[in-house]
């Protein structure tokens, strides 16, 4: 195992909110109070010790922090009231950044390779072509095997009108607006990524 002494001060610098995990405490309580903590290979908690360890690698190429759903019960329960949310993203980001990602991690996958384009297309997630660029991401077969497991699921959302068959045209009222506010949010992103 490779101890990187430099990681933390990067981490603290560059990651969004990642200047909170000096702040962490150790208690736990945030790993006792993620449901999804059974799927994690580590919590929160050890993710912001393996920081401050210097376990480079081992954070980076970590799936935990794409594991997040952001139901914000860490964050409510924190005693030293630290963003973990936020930071647990942050070091997503900074993982991709760093380009220590596998790209076939799924949650990877589905927020650069399908959400993003999708979003940003027109303004506004198109949930028809969402799925359907989803199902389809590995190929035809692979795309309608996908369809038959989540029929049930697909004709609930429709008759609950959950889902709108209808793919969303054209583009949402300020596009241009929403363009520059995506340009801008980028300019700060590569700001903070060049932070020494
Ligand atoms: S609850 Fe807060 S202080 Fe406690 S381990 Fe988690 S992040 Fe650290
Ligand atoms: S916000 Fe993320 S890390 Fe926090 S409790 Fe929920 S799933 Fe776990």
């Amino acid at each position: 195992m490779a101890y990187d002494l430099s990681f933390a001060k990067d981490v603290y610098n560059k990651s969004e909110m990642g200047h909170w995990i000096k702040m962490c405490m150790q208690c736990g309580v945030c790993a006792g109070s993620c449901p999804l903590r059974a799927h994690w290979q580590h919590s929160p908690r050890q993710l912001f010790q393996m920081v401050r360890a210097g376990k480079r690698d081992e954070v980076l190429k970590s799936s935990d922090m794409w594991m997040c759903t952001s139901c914000y019960n860490c964050i409510v329960r924190c005693p030293r009231e630290l963003p973990i949310t936020h930071i647990i993203h942050g070091l997503a980001r900074y993982a991709e950044t760093e380009k220590a990602v596998d790209p076939m991690q799924p949650t990877r996958r589905f927020a650069v390779e399908v959400f993003w384009k999708n979003i940003t297309a027109t303004g506004r997630v198109g949930e028809a072509m969402l799925t359907m660029r989803l199902y389809f991401q590995d190929g035809i077969g692979a795309g309608i095997q996908r369809g038959l497991e989540m029929r049930d699921s697909a004709l609930g959302m429709l008759k609950t009108r959950r889902l709108n068959p209808i793919p969303f045209r054209g583009k949402i009222k300020g596009y241009d607006g929403f363009t520059k506010m995506l340009a801008k949010a980028a300019e700060l992103e590569a700001k903070l990524e060049n932070k020494a």
